[in-house]
């Protein structure tokens, strides 16, 4: 199932996910774990000297693809082979060879977070914005993209809300950083 719906689901998918990924890695002794806080990196792997933990982006899971998100799951095992077999990682001439191999790019996944959101206030539409367009600062002359009906604008950092220009421009004062 794609996109999970929950972290849990994630953490189920991705483990099962790795076992069936070409690399010798000892997935067993993986630690896994879910950060609804990763702003950018899609993926991180770290090692503590015992035990080494795969993140997982929920953010890029929500926006990925599942193909894309598989991409980092695979990044994130070379380093995670990497530790097992070399105890350090990194992007050099031992992580390029197998990111060739299993076709992943050779920098750490990154994802952007949409800085705005319009929510239909009837059915489900809705789309992501960066920039304060028209559509974000007047959204009372726009209809949503599929019934027609209002829709509101979110900050999404702040959870701003608004309906109107008026609501925009009292939103933007109070937003601290846009
Ligand atoms: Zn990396
Ligand atoms: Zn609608």
């Amino acid at each position: 199932m794609w996109p999970p719906g929950s972290h849990d689901a994630l953490l189920e998918y991705a483990r099962s996910y790795a076992d069936s990924v070409p690399l010798p890695v000892d997935t067993d002794s993986l630690d896994w774990e879910v950060s609804t806080r990763a702003k950018q990196r899609a993926g991180a792997c770290t090692y503590d000297g015992d035990a080494i933990t795969i993140r997982l982006a929920w953010g890029a899971a929500k926006r990925f693809d599942r193909a894309q998100f598989e991409r980092v799951i695979r990044h994130e095992l070379i380093h995670a082979w990497e530790y097992q077999t070399a105890g350090e990682a990194g992007h050099g001439a031992r992580f390029r060879e197998q990111a060739d191999r299993l076709d992943v790019s050779v920098t750490c996944p990154a994802f952007t977070t949409p800085r705005l959101r319009l929510e239909c206030t009837n059915c489900a539409w809705t789309a992501d914005r960066h920039r304060a367009s028209a559509v974000v600062t007047d959204p009372e002359t726009r209809r949503c993209g599929e019934c027609g009906a209002r829709y509101e604008v979110e900050h999404l950092a702040s959870g701003e809300r608004w309906r109107t220009a008026a609501g925009y421009r009292g939103a933007r004062e109070r937003i601290e950083s846009w």
